[in-house]
């Protein structure tokens, strides 16, 4: 329709931005967080002459700020725009930084719209080669709005190989399609355990589910990244594995990526 179309009035770029690159899944839960925060990581390492940003627009489960070890209240800027939190060289902005981290919030859609015209509009990134989106799940309002207000580069699709995720990321792929966002590929997450003792490997979610489903849409698979215990010890300490173990088989997987970019 006219409104979804790229272009419009209404999309307007983030001031100091060039490429946004947006991380989204069908369903919670499969590793869309970990995918932005480590490939904002490996961005960043790839080329340390480029600046790299990370906005979590995932107002209901922001995972940032645990993520990236942050928290804390943004300082506002002199023309009253909140400054981004800083870690492992990469600018963070989280609804996670504005509210209680146990607080319940019982988001109303207009709330939420005006949460996301916040993170959107309200945040001195200084200048960004990069700014890595972590949506929320789903192809609701809010990736609708995020994706009609801004000028979007391209969209990375993470899914689990399970079926029902894939149902669901291959709703991602065809909203983006028609809100005219390319998408760059999927990621399949999760898709094999070893086990480390015997070394057994295990197809927990199921074997090449996402590696069809980009076959069928025409899409590269950007990553293959196994279940391993690393990857989630990494996350929830705020240590991603990228930065912190970046010589590990699991950081070979993630850091594909950024050939991509
Ligand atoms: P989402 O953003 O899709 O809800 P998260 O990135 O928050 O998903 O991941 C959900 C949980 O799974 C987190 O605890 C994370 O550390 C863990 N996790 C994600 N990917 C992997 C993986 N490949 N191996 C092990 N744990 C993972």
């Amino acid at each position: 329709t006219q409104i979804m179309s790229r272009g419009l009035p209404k999309q307007k770029p983030i001031e100091g931005v060039k490429q946004v690159i947006v991380v989204a899944s069908g369903k919670g839960g499969v590793g869309k967080s970990t995918t932005a925060v480590n490939l904002a990581l490996a961005l960043a390492a790839n080329d340390s002459s480029k600046a790299i940003g990370l906005l979590d627009v995932d107002v209901y489960g922001p995972s940032i700020p645990k993520m990236m070890n942050l928290k804390g209240n943004p300082e506002l800027s002199q023309s009253n725009l909140m400054r981004p939190l800083l870690n492992y060289g990469i600018a963070c902005m989280s609804m996670g930084f504005l509210i209680e981290e146990t607080a319940p919030v019982v988001w109303r859609g207009l709330m939420v719209m005006s949460a996301i015209e916040k993170l959107l509009r309200q945040v001195d990134w200084g200048q960004l080669d990069y700014l890595i989106v972590d949506m929320p799940p789903g192809t609701g309002d809010v990736q609708l709005s995020v994706s009609q207000n801004i000028p979007i580069s391209g969209a990375v699709i993470v899914s689990t190989p399970q079926d029902i995720a894939l149902m669901d990321a291959h709703k991602g792929a065809e909203m983006f399609r028609k809100v005219h966002v390319p998408v760059l590929g999927l990621v399949q997450n999760m898709s094999v355990f070893q086990c480390p003792k015997c070394k057994h490997k295990t197809h927990i979610f199921g074997a090449d589910g996402a590696r069809k489903l980009a076959r069928t849409l025409g899409l590269d698979v950007l990553g293959d990244i196994p279940l391993h215990l690393n990857i989630r010890e990494a996350s929830d300490t705020g240590q991603p594995i990228v930065f912190s173990q970046p010589e590990s088989d699991e950081v070979s997987y993630i850091s594909r990526y950024v050939f991509f970019f």
